[in-house]
């Protein structure tokens, strides 16, 4: 028996056109998985679809706005037709604003909260009646490392990531008794589109966060496949509630 094996299981992936979302779309699609990538940008999707079909899984793509909750339910109703059932969902989109907090407005902060801590709700909430109906599931939640630790320019980043880590706690506790395994992975400082951004606006960043990090390198959206995997099948059913560093090191660094 091959207790990674996703052979016949549906996975949606929020963000899953590019970075972290991609990477462990593509774990999961080389683990047998069929992949549903839900994002905003239709080009980027297709784009990961082909990517993933390359890898010989099945792929479709669904427009989404994962702070939209009609949007939401669009989506898993469009997955669930298409691919016949859902087993799997990563939590994934996500954005940051960088700011300190006392310049951000009141809609800058909701926004960071619906798109990041909102949206694993919206999602949740809608997948559950397909993962019922699958006999259980697994879902994937994404924080990061300011679900632990607090920067100057985080605020509401670091108020959603926390968040993160306490809704997967309980969504793990109150739907256990329906097969359903939840937790959080905690990506380190991972080399995308947002964190580019982030080296651009944050002076020293890059070489602080090399300093830093035990592993001596900035992370790879690869990094991300194999706790995908691992958190998507049944070698993790007794795994349920947790928050899973993968950061090379970088949150238990003492020195
Ligand atoms: P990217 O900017 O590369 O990816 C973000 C993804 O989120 C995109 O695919 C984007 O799709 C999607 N997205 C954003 N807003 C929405 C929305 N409203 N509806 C649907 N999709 C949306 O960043 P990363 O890959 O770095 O980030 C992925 C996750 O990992 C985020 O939750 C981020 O906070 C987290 N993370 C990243 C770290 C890093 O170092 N990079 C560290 C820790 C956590 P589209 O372009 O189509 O809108």
């Amino acid at each position: 028996m091959n207790r990674f094996d996703l052979t016949g299981r549906v996975a949606v992936v929020t963000g899953g056109n590019g970075g972290i979302g991609l990477g462990m779309a593509e774990g999961l699609a080389e683990a047998g998985a069929a992949i549903v990538v839900a994002g905003r940008n239709a080009d980027k999707n297709a784009a990961a679809v082909k990517a993933i079909e390359g890898k010989g899984a099945r792929a479709i793509a669904v427009v989404v706005d994962v702070c939209e909750e009609a949007s939401v339910q669009a989506l898993m109703a469009e997955a669930e037709r298409a691919m016949g059932r859902i087993d799997i969902l990563v939590n994934n989109a996500g954005i940051n604003i960088r700011k300190r907090p006392e310049l951000y407005t009141l809609a800058e902060w909701s926004q960071v909260i619906e798109t990041n801590l909102t949206s694993a709700f919206l999602c949740s909430h809608a997948v559950y009646p397909a993962m019922k109906r699958a006999g259980g599931g697994k879902i994937i939640n994404i924080g990061s490392m300011m679900s632990i630790f607090g920067a100057a320019f985080t605020s509401a980043y670091a108020a959603s990531k926390g968040g993160i880590v306490q809704f997967s706690r309980a969504l793990a506790t109150a739907w256990a008794g329906d097969n359903i395994q939840v937790n959080a992975v905690l990506p380190g400082w991972i080399d995308t589109a947002l964190t580019r951004r982030a080296r651009e606006d944050v002076a020293g960043l890059h070489e602080r966060v090399l300093a830093r990090t035990p592993a001596g390198r900035w992370g790879t959206p690869e990094d991300h496949a194999g706790i995908a995997v691992f958190l998507a099948s049944p070698a993790s059913d007794f795994v349920t509630g947790t928050a899973i560093p993968v950061d090379g090191g970088y949150s238990v660094q003492g020195v």
